[in-house]
């Protein structure tokens, strides 16, 4: 390889590079804000308090958390976005009101 061919392909690679780690640095949704309050949002499924929200209560309720849910798109490193919460990141293992069957 060239000495100009291996700058160019180091250059491409560096592009990509920054390019995946800013998809990967979505900011995290804040459990304490409006949106997710409103919806129950929590960062650890497993602790969601099945008496105020009866649809993670039920037994269908264990295998929902949002990487089992529709509206979630898996972004790597156990974390994803959420269509109801745009522009914002979410865990796999949180969960909301939102969520939906696949
Ligand atoms: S809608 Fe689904 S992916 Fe979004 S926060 Fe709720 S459970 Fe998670």
């Amino acid at each position: 390889m060239k000495r100009r061919q291996f700058l160019a392909a180091s250059g491409a690679l560096i592009a990509s590079s920054v390019v995946g780690s800013t998809a990967n640095a979505q900011k995290m949704l804040n459990p304490r804000s409006p949106n997710a309050v409103a919806l129950g949002f929590h960062s650890q499924h497993s602790q969601v308090n099945g008496k105020k929200w009866r649809k993670k209560a039920n037994n269908a309720g264990v295998e929902q958390r949002c990487g089992t849910c529709a509206l979630f798109r898996a972004t790597g490193d156990g974390k994803g976005s959420c269509r109801l919460f745009k522009g914002k990141g979410v865990p796999d293992g949180g969960w909301c009101n939102g969520w939906t069957a696949r």
